[in-house]
């Protein structure tokens, strides 16, 4: 038996898509909401696959420290970086493409979450989907079967217009 538990976090954020045909290549904000699925296929004593509330402190504190009310750049983004490096206090982290909700899901699930996971001790369970909504209309959903096969970065993915 294999069950999977699901834990969101909030977060705001800035970003721009470079090379995007439309106003995603402004420098703007969402109110993103993570999905973490974790699964396991036992349950502790109490009847659990893990407590919530330890999957949250994990992914929401990760998130709070690194994302929350800043900027998500891509590291080749040359031009926002130099910009942003005028400001401060200035809360920047770079990722390794585009931030497109597809990548950030991509960075959270084979880059973040593994090491997260790996803190919970005496319990076999594994990250296997995070879900990232960019706004109450759009997301972007990667398991990690799919994260296997190499996604390569998409310049024009399907980044909401609203
Ligand atoms: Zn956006």
């Amino acid at each position: 038996m294999n069950v999977t538990i699901m834990r969101q976090v909030k977060f705001c954020a800035g970003h721009r898509l470079v090379g995007h045909e439309g106003k995603c290549a402004n420098l703007h904000g969402h109110n993103y909401l993570a999905q973490f699925f974790v699964s396991g296929g036992e349950f502790d004593e109490v009847g659990r696959v893990v407590d919530f509330s330890v999957i949250n402190r994990l992914f929401k504190g990760w998130i709070d420290e690194n994302w929350d009310h800043g900027i998500l750049a891509w590291d080749e983004d040359s031009e926002l970086l130099e910009a942003l490096g005028h400001l401060q206090p200035s809360k920047v982290f770079c990722l390794p493409y585009n931030p497109t909700a597809e990548n950030i899901a991509k960075y959270l699930l084979t880059e973040v979450g593994p090491g997260l996971v790996e803190q919970i001790e005496g319990y076999d369970i594994q990250l296997t989907k995070v879900v990232v909504w960019e706004t109450e209309n759009a997301c972007a959903e990667l398991s990690i079967n799919d994260a296997e096969s190499t996604i390569a970065p998409r310049l024009h993915s399907g980044h909401a217009e609203t």
